[in-house]
């Protein structure tokens, strides 16, 4: 089921970056494993997804520790500053940074492991009350310091547009991130990468987040099912 649910997703990825003139070597697929069991993901890996998604650290650290040595974990939930030293060691990236705070707690432990992190600043694109995220107009000062912490690298933006119904109401909030990013790199504040990575779409809304430029996508109901309500 999951194998067949990967080809499928993969094939719309395709299908989608020839219709808008993008290569799929550029798109990333991060399948979002939150609350399902390990064995969940060892599946996925054996038919040949490597990237997972979690977003609560403990349970990522729990399957870590049992899944493929060489799976790679996103961090994609929201993450408290106390747990900052976890995800230093654990995480390969962090989409989720939204403030300084955050980013020096995990400089500075980072700074012990003698280790680089790549991540992701989350933007509140559509200024929704119910979502994380640093606000766009706050972007370009919170990317600028983050800049300075040696141990941080920060890859692109990364965001979680309102929910709505209709997908194509989340189009205009994909554009926006796209074009805050192209304004931000034509500044030279995106020093780490050539290119910005764009941390946009899930299960419902991916295709559209692909015509509008995003490098990574992160599918978890239609890859895995339905979740369970519980953790884990
Ligand atoms: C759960 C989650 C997803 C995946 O959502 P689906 O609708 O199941 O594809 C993507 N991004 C974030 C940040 C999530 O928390």
């Amino acid at each position: 089921m999951i194998s067949i649910n990967l080809q499928q997703i993969k094939k719309q990825i395709e299908d989608t970056a020839i219709k808008v003139n993008r290569s799929t070597d550029e798109i990333k697929l991060v399948a979002v494993s939150k609350r399902f069991p390990v064995e969940k993901i060892n599946e996925a890996y054996a038919a040949g997804q490597t990237i997972f998604g979690e977003n609560y650290i403990q349970e990522m650290q729990m399957k870590k520790d049992l899944a493929p040595p060489s799976a790679i974990f996103h961090f994609i939930g929201h993450l408290q500053s106390n747990k900052a030293k976890i995800a230093a060691a654990t995480c390969d990236m962090i989409e989720t940074v939204d403030r300084l705070k955050l980013a020096k707690a995990l400089n500075n432990h980072l700074q012990i492991l003698d280790k680089t992190m790549d991540v992701l600043i989350q933007v509140n694109i559509g200024n929704d009350a119910n979502k994380a995220g640093v606000k766009g107009s706050e972007t370009r000062d919170l990317l600028i310091r983050l800049n300075d912490l040696p141990k941080i690298r920060v890859c692109g933006l990364m965001t979680m547009p309102p929910l709505v119904e209709n997908p194509e109401l989340s189009r205009p909030h994909f554009k926006n991130l796209r074009i805050l990013a192209e304004k931000l790199q034509k500044e030279g504040l995106f020093p780490a990468v050539e290119k910005p990575e764009l941390s946009m779409g899930m299960s419902g809304d991916f295709d559209i987040a692909i015509e509008e430029g995003a490098t990574i996508v992160r599918v978890g109901t239609a890859i895995f099912g339905t979740r369970s309500p519980v953790n884990v």
